[in-house]
C-alpha cells in the first residue's frame, strides 16, 4: 500500500483529497449518497487517470468512479476505498464542423455540454438535467428531449477515449476495439474509465416546449390517448406524462404532459402537439418556443436525510394498455410514488437489439416510480411498492439502468438479458477480468 501511495504522489498530477482535508465533506458525497472514501482523487489528464487506476488497483482498495455522480445508488461514492471524479476533465469541443463531431471529457455535465453546443446551433441527444453527467448517463442509454428522432445518446456515439484496468488507453470505436466500443454503449461503467467520448450533435433551432396539464380525474383517457398518439406522431415529438407529483399535490397533482418538438416550425410544432390538448380539459399551458438549452433543469439535491427509491422498467406496445391502467389507477391512490412515463420508440427502435448493449428496442414507454422521504417513511412505503411492482410484474419488461436506486442480481438480469449479459461478460474477462471497476450495475468476468 505505501508504494502504490508512493507511486501515486509520483505520477498524478491533480488533488488527493483525505479525510480531515477541508475539501473531504463536499467531496465523499455524489448527488444522492454520502460516502467515506479513503481517497478522492481528481484528475486533470489522462495521465492522471491512469495513475489512480494503477493505485487502486494496486493498493486493493474499492474503485468509485465518479461523472456527475448522478446515480440513484450512489456509485458515484464508496467507503474505504478509492474515488476518481472526473470532474476536472470536462472540455467539450466541435473537433469536426461539417459532420457536427463533437469530443466531451468524461467528466462534463449536460449543462456544460449545452453551454458550449449552443452558440453554435447544435444539441446531443441528451437528458433532461443541467447537472446530471454525460458519462453515466451515455454509457447505459440516455434518453433525453431528442430521443424519439435521434435516438438514445448511446446511439450517438462515434468512439470513446477508455483508460482499462491495466492502466491502458484504448480508442473505442467500430474499427478499434469493436467489442468494447459494443459493451460500452449501455454496459455502463464495467468496462472502464471513458476519458473523452465523441458524440454527433445535431442542428437545433428553438424548439416548442412546456408543460400542458389536466385533472387528475382525467388520468386514464389522458395517458391513454397520449400513448395512442405518440405511436403516430412525428418524431420531432418527445413526450413524459407525471402522475402524482410530490411537489403539485401527490395523488391529487394534475396529469402533467411534458412536450418537446424539435423544430421551430409553429406550423408543425401545433400539429404534433395540438392533439395532446385535445384529450381532456386542458388547465394549464405553457408551451412556448424557447432556445434547446432551456429545456435542460436544474436537478434537486434532497436535504440531508431524505432517501430516494428509483425503479424502471419498459413497456412494449402489446403491454402498453394495462400498464398504463395500472398506473392510471396507482398514481390517483394515496401513498403513491411519483410516477414518470417517458415516450421512446422512434429512432430507439430502429437500431437492432443486438447492436447495442442496451437491448430493450421494441419498448414504446419506459417508466419509473419514485419514493422519497425520511428513512422511516421509504421504508414503510416499501410494501405498497412491492404491491405496485408485483402488479405490473407480468406487462413489463427489463429495467432502466440509469433510473434504478438497487444494484441486485435481479436487477442486473433485468437490465441486461440474457445474451447481452453472456457477450458483456466475455469483454469483461477480456477488459478488466480483475473486476477492478465494480461499482456499477456488475457484469462480473465470465
Ligand atoms: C435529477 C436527475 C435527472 C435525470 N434525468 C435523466 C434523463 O433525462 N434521461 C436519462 O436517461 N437519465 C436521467 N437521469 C439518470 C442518469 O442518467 C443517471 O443517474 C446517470 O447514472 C448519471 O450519470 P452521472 O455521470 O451523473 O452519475 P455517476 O454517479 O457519476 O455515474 C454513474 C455510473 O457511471 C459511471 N461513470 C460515470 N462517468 C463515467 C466515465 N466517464 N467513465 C466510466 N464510467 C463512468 C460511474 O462509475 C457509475 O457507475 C437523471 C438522474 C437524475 C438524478
Amino acid at each position: 500500500m505505501s508504494s502504490a501511495l508512493e507511486s501515486l504522489r509520483r505520477d498524478f498530477g491533480g488533488g488527493i483529497i483525505e479525510p480531515g482535508d477541508a475539501e473531504y465533506e463536499a467531496a465523499s458525497r455524489s448527488i444522492l449518497v454520502t460516502g467515506s472514501p479513503a481517497y478522492v482523487l481528481r484528475p486533470e489528464s489522462v495521465g492522471d487517470v491512469r495513475a489512480a487506476v494503477r493505485f487502486a488497483a494496486a493498493a486493493g482498495l474499492p474503485l468509485a468512479v465518479r461523472g456527475g455522480g448522478h446515480a440513484f445508488a450512489g456509485f458515484g461514492t464508496n467507503d474505504g476505498g478509492v474515488v476518481i471524479d472526473l470532474g476536472g476533465l470536462a472540455n467539450v469541443e466541435i473537433i469536426d464542423k461539417e459532420r457536427h463531431l463533437v469530443r466531451i471529457g468524461g467528466g462534463a455535465t449536460w449543462g456544460q455540454v449545452a453551454a458550449a453546443l449552443t452558440p453554435h446551433g447544435l444539441a446531443i441527444s441528451s437528458g433532461d438535467t443541467r447537472s446530471v453527467g454525460v458519462g453515466g448517463l451515455t454509457l447505459s442509454g440516455g434518453i433525453g428531449w431528442k430521443v424519439r428522432k435521434h435516438g438514445l445518446t448511446l446511439d450517438n456515439l462515434v468512439a470513446a477515449e477508455v483508460v482499462t484496468a491495466g492502466g491502458e488507453v484504448v480508442r473505442a470505436s467500430t474499427e478499434q476495439h469493436p467489442d468494447l466500443f459494443w459493451a460500452l454503449r449501455g454496459g455502463g461503467g464495467n468496462f472502464g474509465v471513458v476519458t473523452a467520448f465523441e458524440l454527433t450533435a445535431h442542428p437545433t433551432t428553438d424548439v416548442f416546449y412546456g408543460k400542458i396539464t389536466f385533472p387528475a380525474a382525467e388520468v386514464a383517457t389522458v395517458l391513454k390517448g397520449w400513448a395512442d398518439h405518440l405511436r403516430t406522431a412525428p418524431e420531432e415529438l418527445t413526450s413524459i406524462a407525471n402522475l402524482a407529483n410530490p411537489f403539485a399535490g401527490g395523488p391529487e397533482a394534475p396529469v402533467e404532459i411534458l412536450v418537446a418538438f424539435d423544430g421551430d416550425d409553429p406550423e408543425l410544432a401545433h400539429r404534433a402537439i395540438d392533439p395532446i390538448r385535445r384529450l381532456g380539459t386542458v388547465i394549464g399551458d405553457d408551451v412556448a418556443l424557447r432556445p434547446y438549452a432551456d429545456t435542460l433543469v436544474d436537478g434537486l439535491t434532497p436535504p440531508p436525510g431524505i432517501q430516494l427509491v428509483t425503479r424502471s422498467a419498459f413497456a412494449d406496445r402489446e403491454s402498453v394498455p394495462a400498464v398504463l391502467r395500472i398506473l392510471a389507477e396507482v398514481g390517483a391512490s394515496a401513498g403513491s410514488p411519483f410516477i414518470a412515463v417517458r415516450s421512446v420508440g422512434g429512432a430507439v427502435a430502429r437500431v437492432p437489439a443486438d447492436a447495442t448493449a442496451f437491448a430493450h428496442r421494441r419498448a414504446e414507454l419506459m417508466f419509473v416510480t419514485t419514493t422519497a422521504g425520511p428513512k422511516p417513511v421509504v421504508e414503510a412505503a416499501g410494501p405498497v411498492l412491492d404491491a405496485i411492482w408485483k402488479r405490473l410484474a407480468p406487462h413489463v419488461s427489463g429495467a432502466y439502468a440509469n433510473f434504478l436506486t438497487s444494484a441486485t442480481e435481479d436487477d442486473v438480469a433485468a437490465i441486461y438479458p440474457a445474451e447481452t449479459h453472456r457477450r458483456l461478460a466475455e469483454v469483461k474477462r477480456q477488459y478488466d477480468p480483475r473486476n477492478v471497476f465494480a461499482r456499477n450495475h456488475n457484469v462480473r468476468p465470465q
